[in-house]
């Protein structure tokens, strides 16, 4: 059987995805207008022509003991960032509010840190109660790492949706990229959320120095673990960075490794995430052929395109925003349901790193 017969039934879900064949794949043996019709099908079947819209909340920034190469807030950054503790909780629920309003499918609540103490789990726990009574929205939480099962316990009885911890690379390229934890602490902290009953977000960052067969390997990891949504970020050398061996990505070789996630993982939420708007370049709308979930309005320590461009750019290619669309804003509305078309916001490529003011644009 050839590459293309063997993805093929990868991505039908007939055999578990090979390591090896994922890489040829990275590789370019396999054309790649091939490579996205394959990939497709998996996309179109269980997401239809659907794109989920997540929105993003650093509510906790800096102060962080990690020494993560491809991020700003790390202990060993030279560049200054803002640093806050937790904002308030008002501050919080009003965020909430305007992701809801602005037609998020998920509002994903981001801290830094190593991970949370039982005493942040539990403040951790009674927001996520509150922002759920308030706003019937999808909530994911991006904290660390969870080293005792009781507090996924605890965020598990708050009604918590979805815990979000990256692999970000594979095993053996780890020690390349942090020094302050293992793979295996990772892996831990996934079973942990797992295991109380969370859905798992885990997904990776590409453009590290990595090789195609370490993209194939984690690939085929978060397959192995079941992992239901997955996040593939293209890195971006924010100031400060610690990558010492960053490739170049090509928006080509971005649309493989999408295309490589989706066939290993045909039913899990692939979201196009960190850099799209860069690496991608005028790939975006070929991409959603394949990722069926994004992020607007910014990442972990960038701003990125934001909501108003992107519903136009989904529209404009043919995709439907997956919204319940009875409580928004009326100008949200409008453009979700694609009857507007909006001037531009942020523009693609327009990557700048979020200032205090973009952090905590509802502070007092
Ligand atoms: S990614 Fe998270 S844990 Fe790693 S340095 Fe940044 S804030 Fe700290």
């Amino acid at each position: 059987m050839d590459l293309r017969e063997r993805l093929k039934r990868v991505a039908n879900g007939e055999s578990m995805p090979v390591e090896a064949d994922l890489a040829l794949a990275l590789r370019g043996e396999i054309p790649l207008s091939e490579l996205l019709g394959i990939a497709e099908e998996p996309r179109r079947k269980y997401f239809g022509n659907k794109i989920q819209v997540h929105i993003l909340d650093n509510v906790r920034n800096g102060y962080c003991a990690e020494d993560c190469g491809y991020c700003a807030q790390r202990k060993t950054a030279t560049e200054e960032i803002p640093a806050y503790s937790l904002k308030k909780e008002q501050e919080i629920l009003k965020e909430a509010e305007v992701a809801f309003r602005s037609g998020a499918y998920r509002f994903c609540i981001v801290t830094s840190g190593t991970g949370p103490s039982e005493k942040q789990t539990v403040q951790y726990a009674d927001l996520i109660r509150k922002i759920k009574e308030k706003y019937p929205m999808r909530l994911c939480l991006s904290a660390g790492i969870i080293k005792d099962p009781h507090f996924a316990q605890i965020l598990a009885e708050a009604g918590l949706d979805r815990y979000n911890h990256n692999l970000n690379t594979s095993e053996s390229h780890t020690a390349e990229i942090v020094t302050t934890h293992t793979f295996q602490d990772r892996i831990q902290t996934i079973e942990n959320v797992r295991d109380a009953g969370i859905s798992v977000c885990s997904g990776l960052i590409a453009g590290m120095g990595e090789s195609p067969e370490d993209l194939a390997q984690v690939a085929v990891r978060l397959r192995s673990l079941n992992v239901p949504s997955i996040p593939v970020n293209f890195f971006l050398p924010v100031p400060g960075h610690n990558v010492a061996h960053a490739s170049t990505l090509s928006p080509d070789y971005c649309l493989r490794i999408l295309c490589v996630y989706r066939i290993a993982n045909p039913s899990a939420e692939i979201r196009i995430a960190a850099g799209r708007e860069i690496h991608l370049k005028d790939k975006q709308q070929e991409a959603f052929r394949v990722g069926n979930s994004l992020f607007v309005s910014g990442y972990l320590n960038v701003k990125g395109s934001d909501a108003r461009e992107t519903y136009n750019l989904i529209h404009n290619a043919g995709f439907e925003i997956d919204a319940d669309t009875s409580e928004l804003d009326p100008e949200f509305r409008s453009l979700i349901m694609g009857e507007q078309n909006s001037p531009a916001g942020a523009q693609s490529g327009d990557l700048r790193m979020k200032t205090r003011e973009d952090l905590r644009s509802f502070a007092e």
